[in-house]
């Protein structure tokens, strides 16, 4: 089917009110709970093949986020998708006021390669949850998850209601001349642009997940130790291919020696004396990435790691110290296992690297101090972020997941992943037994009694 027909497919089937329909729903995304359970080892092979993510990793931040999101969907769909009351305006006394969960319709899902099953189904499920249609474009990087992307969405859905049409840039431009209801992206800044610029055409909305360059702050007083611990985990858990991975670390100048050496003590624990041997450490995704990563490594002073090998697309985890702010590691997104130390003495020279760069994704604190903490959290705008540990505000599905700025627009997760997908309708009702004459014309004689009213009660 060519994707002219797939979406006039899907519109029609929207147009039938089929998707509307809550129980159909809720059976639909039960379904789709029962084959994701059933194929979650097929789902983490994929995902071993496509960049040697290790089953532990793929459990970890993809597959159980994907269940958890779903059954909280399937237990909560009822509540979410119910008209909500709201206090009635004085003023339209007496009447209603209600809050309609109203699909958007076609809906449009681009995903990337990094985390290539959640950051896919995610999606999916918030968008049929709210009643909509959906294509879903998954990445070309990964063709060995994609590949059972595609099969389980054609298991449990119909593909009027939802499909995925496969391909890289020719395929996303097509289906992003089309003329969609809301499109969801997640992906790079520039290619976030194209889709912004597509979108406005025909003034759909968008959810924009993008990525930036996450500053991560280690304060005199923060348990030195500890935080090595957690930037390491954080920083090199999916082969530092993680849009929320701590990007640059800002060390107090006089804790940086105690960190470089705890740094490699972790990374000897975590991934063993040669981490290419480590089960458990991933691959670059392509050629191209590797290049780009090992591009940055060149004429920088190592303090740990940088050995690469470009036989599996292989880059020890590395630590660079002090690259100078237009070396290439630190021009935009590192988005790979390399972390540069860049030591700071005061809050003005924090300040000077961070307001260098746009509104990160995230931000890291690491502080004993909390006055200190608190400063740097109302001070600088990014998308979300940790005190004292790395990524982990990611776990909790209260808090929205998005960017701000060039990090993106629009945040997800548990009740905001389904609530993006609605258009929120607002509607009154009005009783027909009483009708208070104050608005209507002739106004002569009235301006006073208007004044009281609506001065009283708006
Ligand atoms: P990407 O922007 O290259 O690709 C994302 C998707 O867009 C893919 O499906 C791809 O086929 C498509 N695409 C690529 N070029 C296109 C073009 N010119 N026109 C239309 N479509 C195009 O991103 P990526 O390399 O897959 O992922 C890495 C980026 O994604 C990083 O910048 C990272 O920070 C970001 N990211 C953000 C989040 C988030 O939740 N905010 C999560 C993961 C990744």
């Amino acid at each position: 089917m060519n994707i002219d027909t797939i979406v006039q497919t899907q519109k029609n089937f929207f147009a039938t009110q089929q998707t509307k329909n809550i129980s159909t729903r809720r059976a639909l995304l039960k379904k789709l709970l029962t084959v994701l359970i059933k194929e979650e080892k097929n789902i983490t092979n994929a995902l071993y093949a496509d960049f040697k993510k290790s089953e532990y990793e793929s459990v970890m931040t993809e597959t159980s986020i994907v269940i958890s999101e779903l059954k909280r969907t399937i237990k909560h769909l009822n509540s979410w998708a119910k008209p909500q009351s709201v206090t009635p305006a004085f003023l339209n006394f007496p009447s209603w006021s209600k809050i309609y969960k109203e699909p958007y319709g076609a809906v449009l899902v681009i995903s990337p390669w990094n985390y290539p099953y959640q950051l896919a189904l995610v999606p999916l499920i918030g968008a049929i949850a709210a009643g909509n249609t959906v294509v879903l474009k998954p990445s070309e990087l990964t063709p060995n998850t994609s590949n059972i992307i595609n099969q389980i969405v054609s298991t449990v859905f119909s593909p009027e209601h939802a499909t995925v049409v496969q391909g890289g840039v020719d395929v996303s431009t097509e289906l992003l001349a089309q003329r969609w209801d809301y499109i969801f992206f997640t992906g790079s800044v520039s290619v976030g642009k194209i889709v912004a610029k597509a979108a406005a055409q025909f003034l759909t909305p968008v959810t924009l997940e993008l990525g930036g360059k996450n500053p991560c702050i280690i304060d005199k007083s923060a348990n030195i130790k500890l935080a090595t611990k957690r930037i390491v985990w954080g920083k090199f858990i999916n082969g530092g291919q993680t849009c929320i991975a701590p990007d640059y670390l800002l060390i107090h100048r006089s804790v940086k020696e105690a960190f470089v050496t705890h740094f490699q003590k972790e990374i000897n624990k975590a991934y063993g004396e040669n981490p290419e041997q480590s089960e458990d450490y991933p691959r670059i995704i392509n050629e191209r990435n590797f290049n780009r990563l090992k591009l940055m490594l060149k004429g920088e002073t190592i303090l740990v790691g940088g050995k690469t090998n470009s036989k599996d697309n292989y880059i020890a985890p590395t630590l660079i110290d002090e690259p100078s702010i237009d070396s290439e590691v630190m021009k935009g997104e590192i988005f790979g296992p390399i972390a540069p130390v860049i030591t700071y003495e005061t809050k003005e020279d924090l300040h000077k690297i961070i307001s260098h760069y746009e509104k990160p994704l995230a931000l890291y604190v690491f502080s004993n101090q909390q006055s200190f903490a608190k400063e740097i959290i109302s001070k600088y705008s990014f998308g979300g972020g940790t005190i004292n540990d790395t990524t982990v505000h990611f776990a909790n599905h209260h808090l929205p997941f998005g960017g701000v700025g060039e990090s993106g627009i629009g945040g997800y997760h548990g009740k905001q992943t389904f609530d993006i997908f609605c258009h929120k309708k607002g509607v009154t009702k009005r009783y027909n037994w009483l009708d208070i004459p104050v608005r209507y014309a002739p106004y002569k004689g009235k301006l006073n009694t208007l004044k009281t009213f609506m001065r009283l009660f708006s």
